[in-house]
């Protein structure tokens, strides 16, 4: 049977990527919203022509107003969802192929929504294709949802939630390869408290935008003249870190260039408001300044918050200073931490408080950690899968970040971006690997056999 799945999925590449390309070749960045269209014409139109290949697949679709639809395999009580999602994050610069045209170059097709997540999703729907073309007996209903606000609120899913019956276990293929079983909780702050100047006065600082993105780049302006700005050189040369001066009528410029990421994952990036707050410290600054750069500086880990906590599933807390700024004498900042699933997150919360006195911090979220054990027959099944279709090892990972698989009671995020391969999503010139989706392809048929065959 194992053979016979993929030489079926073999024979499918030629459609398989043809209806890829007539996928991407819709722009589905949400937009306005219209009558029956939610998130705007082109996601619909997305949404429009991915029931129309499961359609000529026979596959029985449901479209949900326009904001998800399902493809069903099996008529089962019990069900195995399928997650994926048909919109797009905009374009961007960078690009050196068309983003909508589907082009393939080299054995890759590109395209915004190749590898995020069209591609991925349209891999499972064809595994389902070969399940039923191959005849496999099924004990549980194969469910495969398609969202439509992946990229920005998840409202499809809430719609779906309240208007079809959820399946609680299941995978999404949104992420990468072997599989994420856990997902640290997230913690989010805003700190506000009022400038202390002392020695150091700081005229105008204000640097990132979102709290999930470590800052590349900050710049302040300070009173003062050369020889203040012959001290921030001497604290560049002594600290090795990559800060400049240059004196002008209104003070001294000074810019900090770190390494630019995702909050989620600090290792080996650099963030520019702490390289600018540990400059302060050593320029004597007093007061609120002085408490960030101790409480936080350029440590990720929490440590002088006193939150460094870790675990042996999630890995180490994650901590991000996403954006500081001046304003009317006003300090404020973003804190967006991201912590093990055994942390108490009312813990480290009051940790925060008390690490940052005279600041007012405001609690402005949180997200619960997902996890599923890795003893549990969704890992071990789709694990065994991987292993058997690749003949690598297939290891549980832990994200800072979120994947749509929290969606699910239990669920995981499975494939489909391979281990050896770069991660292209939301980035210029974004493409998959025909050969890696078909190989996907397999490993979905190989892990829905394992889950619902009988
Ligand atoms: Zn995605």
């Amino acid at each position: 049977m194992k053979k016979e799945i993929s030489e079926r999925i073999d024979s499918y590449r030629e459609e398989m990527v043809s209806t890829l390309r007539q996928w991407i070749r819709v722009p589905s960045v949400k937009g306005e919203p219209e009558e029956g269209a939610p998130f705007g014409r082109e996601v619909r139109r997305a949404l429009d022509t991915a029931m129309e290949t499961a359609e000529k697949m026979g596959f029985p679709g449901r479209n949900y107003d326009g904001y998800a639809c399902d493809f069903t395999l099996g008529e089962a009580e019990e069900e195995i969802a399928v997650l994926g999602h048909l919109d797009v994050v905009p374009v961007g610069d960078g690009w050196t192929v068309p983003p909508f045209e589907g082009i393939v170059r080299d054995g890759r097709m590109y395209g915004r929504g190749t590898s995020d997540d069209k591609g991925p999703s349209l891999a499972a729907l064809f595994a389902m294709k070969a399940i039923r073309d191959s005849g496999v007996p099924l004990k549980k209903t194969i469910r495969m949802i398609l969202g439509c606000d992946e990229e920005s609120g998840w409202e499809c899913m809430r719609y779906y939630q309240e208007h079809a019956r959820m399946p609680e276990t299941g995978f999404s293929p949104d992420a990468s390869f072997p599989l994420i079983n856990t997902e640290k909780g997230m913690l989010h702050f805003l700190f506000r408290g009022r400038d202390e100047a002392g020695v150091l006065k700081v005229l105008r600082m204000e640097t990132g935008d979102r709290m999930n993105v470590i800052p590349g780049e900050s710049t302040a302006l300070l009173e003062g003249g050369e020889e203040l700005a012959d001290r921030v050189r001497a604290f560049a040369e002594e600290s090795g870190l990559k800060i400049t001066a240059r004196t002008a009528e209104e003070g001294v410029w000074v810019t900090a260039v770190g390494i630019p990421g995702h909050s989620a994952y600090p290792e080996g990036r650099r963030n520019a408001i702490g390289m600018m707050l540990r400059l302060f410290r050593a320029l004597g600054a007093e007061g609120p300044l002085k408490t960030l750069a101790d409480a936080v500086g350029m440590e990720h880990d929490g440590a002088h918050l006193g939150c460094a906590v870790r675990d042996e599933v999630s890995g180490p807390l994650t901590c991000n200073m996403g954006i500081l700024r001046l304003k009317d004498g006003v300090w404020e900042g973003t804190l967006d931490l991201r912590c093990p699933i055994t942390a108490d997150l009312n813990q480290l919360t009051d940790a925060v408080i008390a690490h940052l006195p005279g600041f007012e911090v405001q609690d402005l979220g949180r997200k619960e950690p997902h996890h599923v054990p890795a003893d549990s027959e969704l890992v071990t099944a789709l694990l065994a899968a991987y292993e058997e279709e690749t003949g690598w090892e297939g290891k549980p990972m832990s994200t800072g970040g979120g994947t749509y698989a929290k969606v699910l009671k239990q669920g995981v995020a499975f494939g489909m971006q391979f281990p050896d391969e770069q991660d292209l999503a939301h980035q210029a010139d974004e493409n998959i690997r025909i050969d890696r989706m078909l190989l996907a392809a397999k490993i979905f048929a190989n892990g829905l056999i394992r889950l619902a065959g009988e």
